[in-house]
């Protein structure tokens, strides 16, 4: 997990408890002189296969695969992108106090009820075809009818020169010790047969050769296998897991993302009170699908609970 310097409060649990951290590249780097961005990773669509180093240095190639035609045609996705957005940068971008609350407050009241998608069309005035290519170069694509206001919270919150730390050995490691706190509730005679079902769910490993058998094992090779060739296979150990988040029962996707207009509608209730139940997770934040937000709202939530 990618864990961004600018948020506090993840950075204070890190501290509190001493996990040992090393950087986390967003890009790959030289291994002897991390501070240098090497770009090799490929980008591999409709039918190009080259290093995103080369994509930046000539990205007609690319582009012209999409149809993208005029001054973007020589653009990156990333750059058509982040001059897509600049407008709306802009009415946050320096400011502090008043000001800065000031200038989120116009970017709700203008497009708080609009798509990423109706953004980039009718603001920016991307046509179809360079939307599609920003959406598979820049990973957006699956939320584009979604709220601007996500996608655009992200890109705002975390800026490009924002260091990201990982937790050494992998931020499953944390929840490894002997002692969990289980936040289910349980409720009367149910509550025998709920605490059985959870030790077993706890209790069970990964089973391999049930993954393979369901063929979700070979998903994993594959896919690399198309990017980098078959000379990765060597490097291949068989421990792998494969998850969907669609097929997640109790997550049905990979994050929480509201869609245009729910900002303002829903999200004012979803994180209030209802008698003595109170309602925390990175869904009941503005900052969803991280774990700082699942922070705050805990923070959030206790206070509540032990002040009222
Ligand atoms: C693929 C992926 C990559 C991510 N990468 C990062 C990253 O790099 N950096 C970062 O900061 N964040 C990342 N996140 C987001 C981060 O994992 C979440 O924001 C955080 O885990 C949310 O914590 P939470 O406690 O709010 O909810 P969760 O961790 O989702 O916990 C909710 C729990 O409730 C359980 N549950 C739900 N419904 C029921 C039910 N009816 N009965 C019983 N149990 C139920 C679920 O199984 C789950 O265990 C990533 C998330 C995903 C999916």
């Amino acid at each position: 997990m990618r864990l961004p310097e600018s948020h506090p409060l993840l950075m204070a649990l890190l501290k509190k408890f001493d996990l040992p951290r090393q950087e986390f590249y967003l890009v790959d780097v030289d291994p002897d002189d991390p501070a240098r961005k090497t770009n090799r990773t490929w980008i591999h669509v409709n039918g190009l296969h080259e290093r995103r180093a080369d994509y930046e240095k000539n990205p007609e190639r690319v582009n012209d695969t999409f149809k993208v035609t005029g001054e973007n045609r020589k653009k990156t996705a990333a750059a058509i992108l982040a001059d897509a957005l600049e407008p709306v940068h802009r009415l946050i971008r320096g400011k502090e106090g008043t000001a800065l609350v000031d200038g989120w407050a116009e970017v709700l009241e203008k497009y708080g009820h609009w798509s990423m998608y109706r953004y980039l069309t009718e603001v920016a005035g991307l046509d179809t075809r360079t939307i599609y290519l920003v959406g598979t170069i820049q990973n957006l694509t699956s939320r584009l009818h979604l709220s601007f206001l996500h996608s655009f919270l992200s890109s705002a919150l975390i800026d490009p020169r924002t260091k990201f730390w990982e937790i050494k050995g992998g931020t499953a490691q944390v929840f490894e010790g002997g002692e969990a706190i289980i936040t289910v509730p349980f409720y009367g005679r149910q509550r025998r047969r709920h605490r059985a079902r959870l030790l077993q769910l706890v209790r069970r490993r990964p089973q391999v050769g049930r993954l393979r058998r369901r063929g979700t094992l070979s998903v994993c090779p594959r896919r690399v296998q198309a990017v980098f060739g078959r000379r990765c296979e060597v490097f291949f150990t068989a421990k792998c897991q494969t998850q969907s988040w669609m097929r997640d029962h109790y997550a049905y996707g990979e994050a929480s993302v509201l869609l245009p207009g729910q900002h303002t509608e829903l999200f004012p209730d979803i994180p209030t009170s209802e008698g003595p139940l109170h309602f925390a997770g990175d869904h009941t934040s503005i900052k969803p699908a991280w774990i700082e937000g699942a922070l705050e709202s805990a923070v959030r939530s206790a206070m509540k609970v032990h002040t009222g």
